[in-house]
């Protein structure tokens, strides 16, 4: 039997590079994406082949343009012949009050952390019911399920997949596809960390007091998730004990959204 295959749309970094190990070290050949310097990619790229003796692809699709992301789907398809596995992952960040958001900002947060997943299991399902098995991993956000200030893109955006995920795995559940999100709390990332100074802007308050009085304060346990934790949870997803988990929104919030 061939080995499975996965598109993780950007995994150049932070929790997509995490699920890009993960998925590797059980012997899945990878589709990578996302920006970087090209000789960081690179190794990234010769690190997860040699490391895992696996394959991995690299494809610079830029997730805000539709005929991209299909060229992606594509190569995947031509290389590996399938896509088993759809995480979709790749996702910006800008925090401002609504009536200062900069509609660029906007428009490109709906089209990278929302429409991109729209398209990419758009190109990705004809595979997946041909071989009727898929799996389908949205990376959401707690922030898909409930909402903090200034963040009035990001969260309709995550509420939008969150929205997808549902309907989408309705429509295939009978094709032998599961469909679900993912929805951490913070998770210490070049995305989080960016925000640490946006936020302290904003509220005119010290990076200090924006990682423990705002981030770390909706966390139960006041401590971050960790990237593993997340990549082990879409490595369960992917699994045949996952049959039955499909259109959920699942939390791994430190408690967030128990509130
Ligand atoms: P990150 O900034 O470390 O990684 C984001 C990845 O997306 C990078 O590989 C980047 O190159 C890629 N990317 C950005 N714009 C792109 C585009 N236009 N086309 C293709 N790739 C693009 O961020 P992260 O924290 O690892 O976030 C990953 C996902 O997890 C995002 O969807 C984010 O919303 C979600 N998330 C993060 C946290 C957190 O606390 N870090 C919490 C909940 C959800």
């Amino acid at each position: 039997m061939s080995a499975k295959s996965a598109i993780i749309t950007g995994s150049t970094s932070g929790i997509g590079l995490g699920i890009a190990h993960k998925l590797a070290s059980q012997g899945i050949n990878l589709l990578i994406n996302g920006f970087g310097k090209e000789d960081e990619i690179e190794s990234i790229v010769s690190h997860i082949i040699n490391k895992y003796n696996v394959q991995c692809l690299y494809h610079s699709a830029d997730m805000s343009k539709p005929e991209e992301v299909e060229d992606m789907v594509d190569s995947a398809l031509r290389i590996y012949n399938s896509v088993d596995i759809l995480v979709n992952n790749a996702g910006i960040q800008h925090v401002a009050p609504i009536d200062e958001f900069p509609s660029e900002k906007l428009e490109a947060i709906i089209r990278i952390n929302l429409l991109s997943a729209f398209y990419t299991i758009k190109y990705t399902l004809p595979s997946m019911r041909a071989k009727g098995s898929g799996r389908v991993i949205n990376i959401a956000s707690a922030h898909g399920l409930v909402a903090s200030p200034f963040k009035s893109a990001y969260v309709a955006a995550k509420h939008g997949i969150v929205g997808l995920t549902k309907s989408v795995a309705l429509e295939v559940a009978e094709q032998g596809i599961t469909v679900n999100a993912i929805c951490p709390g913070y998770v210490k990332t070049p995305l989080v960390l960016g925000q640490v100074a946006d936020t302290a802007k904003t509220r005119g308050i010290s990076e200090t007091s924006v990682i423990k009085d705002i981030l770390l304060a909706q966390h139960a346990n006041k401590k971050f998730v960790e990237i593993e934790q997340v990549a082990s949870l879409v490595a369960f997803l992917c699994s045949k004990d996952a049959d039955p988990i499909t259109g959920t929104a699942i939390p791994i919030d430190c408690g967030w959204t128990a509130h």
